[in-house]
């Protein structure tokens, strides 16, 4: 998707869903709880149409659920909805999210046939011990397979994956990054673990059998997920669940859920780097880090979290940030 393009979402909450992963109530994490019908396809084009100008690249895409295990003739009913527009232009492509073990040849024959770009495969983890913790239903290997066939198919593939799920640590997840990262993908996100009420996790949570994946784990271990995806040249699509209402009004119980999580990871890495560029400071003495000005507000942290960290670190009395533009990122001053 390019910059300009705006998206049409569609959301299919756990709609031909066969299991429940732990940490999954797609009708609470999606904010809808009626299924998508072709109506619904209709009605939100007709609607980005209204809102947005001609010429606008949209895309059409459905969220949530599997959209590759509803019956195909439901999964056709959809895609043929949105086929007029995809033929005048008022749409420009259109994406989809399934499960890894939902795709094989006839269904990438369908979705082609019916004009899909992009699918999005949920990864989550490729530690099956992790999987089968989390009640995904599906193996490592069904990752791998799934994501050689999406690709040789022609789509963009999208992965998405999840740290701090049961059973998992900053290892097993960094080796997930590592492993989707080798697959090629056009592009991943990352969703730290969030407690949402009425799920599996919620329960294991309240009855101590799961230990929360706060945002500072998050944070923690995204900063070593990060630099893998970047030095890939593979684009972080999203970090952190997307704020919702439900979510933010009292669904989302605990764990990772942080409106600028993707901000806080960046602003770690930041740290680190600052870390280093501080080395043998002398304690009770000033400093100078000259910073890329893009980057000031990463390097600074969010309400100057990064600088008191620092300051304190290493006994500074003064910490100061230097814009310059002819430094990548920071570096000593
Ligand atoms: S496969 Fe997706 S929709 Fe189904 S339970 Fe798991 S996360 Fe939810």
């Amino acid at each position: 998707m390019s910059a300009r393009e705006s998206i049409v979402p569609v959301f299919v909450p756990h709609l031909g869903c066969p299991n429940d992963c732990v940490f999954c109530n797609q009708r609470r994490i999606s904010g809808s709880a009626v299924p998508a019908a072709p109506e619904d396809v209709v009605r939100a084009v007709e609607r980005a149409l209204e809102v947005t100008p001609p010429g606008t690249r949209r895309q059409l895409a459905f969220y949530g659920g599997s959209f590759t295990a509803i019956p195909a003739r439901e999964q056709e009913a959809l895609l043929e909805a949105a086929a007029p527009y995809l033929r005048r232009g008022d749409i420009s492509s259109i994406r989809l999210s399934t499960r890894p073990d939902a795709i094989d040849g006839a269904v990438l024959a369908r979705l082609k046939r019916c004009g899909v770009e992009t699918v999005e495969l949920g990864a989550q983890s490729m530690s099956d011990r992790v999987l089968a913790l989390s009640g995904r239903g599906h193996t490592a290997g069904d990752v791998r397979e799934a994501s050689r066939a999406v690709k040789a198919a022609g789509f963009r593939l999208i992965l998405q994956m999840m740290t701090g799920l049961p059973g998992s640590d900053d290892q097993s997840d960094a080796d997930t990054a590592r492993e989707l990262a080798a697959l090629g993908p056009d592009g991943v996100r990352v969703y730290p673990t969030v407690i949402v009420r009425d799920t599996a996790l919620f329960d294991l949570w309240r009855a101590g059998r799961y230990k929360e994946h706060t945002v500072e784990d998050a944070v923690r271990v995204c900063a070593r997920i990060v630099p893998i995806f970047d030095a890939a040249g593979i684009p972080i699509i999203r970090m952190g669940l997307n704020p919702t209402e439900d979510l933010s009004g009292g669904d989302a119980v605990g764990g990772a859920y942080h409106p600028a999580l993707g901000e806080l990871v960046r602003a770690r890495i930041m740290r680190g780097k600052a870390e280093a560029a501080l080395e043998g400071a002398m304690p009770g003495g000033e400093a100078v880090l000259r910073v890329n000005p893009r980057l000031m507000s990463q390097a600074v942290g969010q309400h100057g979290e990064n600088r008191d960290w620092l300051r304190e670190k290493f006994g500074l009395k003064r910490l100061k940030f230097v814009p310059d533009a002819c430094v990548e990122t920071l570096e000593p001053g």
